[in-house]
């Protein structure tokens, strides 16, 4: 748990405890003042009422000093000379006998499709991804293998089961091929984008910026940035130009 999240714990702990405790020691301390048991009643009603309006009245300026996340982009999200910019990327599982790569890529498929679904957009189309070699190829045959352990959905085909469910395709040096029916193409840029504008739907702050690469060691206590951009960030002041300071919470 981070140190925020203890801290939430701790803050609820404490307040659901006194609010449990004056929920029994407010009616006995009004009935030992005589009020009556429809009186007492009332009296309760109205101070539950007046603390839900007091924590909807907290909420927004809260969460306006509570923990916030930043997104900076020095071209903008999904930006021609980004990696992830253009229309497309092929999402598959296979990256020959790198584990570590096809686990990322079967735990990614998952979330990016739960998150289409959330939003309403078909950003991924279940084309199912097909690679060919020949039988020598010992990448397709770790790749198989790396699949099968990481639980990865994929059929070996034989040359002859290649051209009889792809008959569109033909390559005549090809004895094998590896087919992993639930991997497609992601509509790259538009996922992307969709990722930065959802973060900003819930909260997170979008800044077109360029990150000045820290020096030192350790972890940078805060992020400069060489635009000018007014964010919620501190200012400070280079000799050449004015550079902005995102502190890290
Ligand atoms: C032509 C091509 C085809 C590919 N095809 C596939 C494929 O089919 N399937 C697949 O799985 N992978 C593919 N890849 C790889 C995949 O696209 C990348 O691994 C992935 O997009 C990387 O995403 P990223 O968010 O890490 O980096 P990026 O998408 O490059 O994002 C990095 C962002 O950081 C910003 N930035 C950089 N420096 C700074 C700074 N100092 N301050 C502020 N912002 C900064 C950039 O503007 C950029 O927007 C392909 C890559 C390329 C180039």
């Amino acid at each position: 748990m981070t140190a925020d999240g203890r801290l939430v714990f701790a803050a609820k702990t404490t307040r659901t405890f006194c609010y449990g405790f004056l929920g029994v020691l407010f009616p006995v301390y009004l009935a030992e003042h005589g009020m009556g048991a429809r009186q007492i009643g009332v009296a309760v009603t109205l101070t539950l009422l007046a603390s839900a309006a007091m924590t909807f009245a907290i909420r927004r300026p809260a969460e306006r000093y509570g923990a916030r996340v930043a997104l900076l982009d020095a071209y903008g999200a999904a930006n021609s000379r980004s990696s992830s910019g253009g229309e497309t990327r092929i999402i598959r599982m296979g990256y020959g006998p790198d584990e570590l790569y096809t686990q990322w890529a079967a735990r990614s498929l998952p979330v990016w499709q739960e998150f289409f679904v959330r939003i309403e957009r078909p950003l991924f189309h279940k084309t199912g991804v097909l690679w060919v070699s020949d039988d020598a190829d010992g990448h397709l045959s770790a790749m198989v293998r790396t699949m099968g352990e990481a639980g990865v959905v994929c059929e070996r085909l034989s040359s002859e089961e290649i051209q009889k469910r792809f008959p569109q395709l033909h390559f005549p040096d090809v004895t094998c091929g590896v087919y992993e029916p639930l991997s497609g193409v992601l509509m790259a840029r538009q996922s992307v984008q969709a990722v930065v504008q959802d973060a900003i739907e819930h909260g997170a702050e979008y800044f077109n910026a360029s990150v000045v690469p820290p020096n030192g060691s350790g972890r940078p206590a805060s992020v400069k940035t060489g635009s000018t951009t007014p964010p919620t960030a501190t200012r400070s002041t280079s000799s050449s130009s004015t550079r902005q300071s995102i502190r890290r919470r």
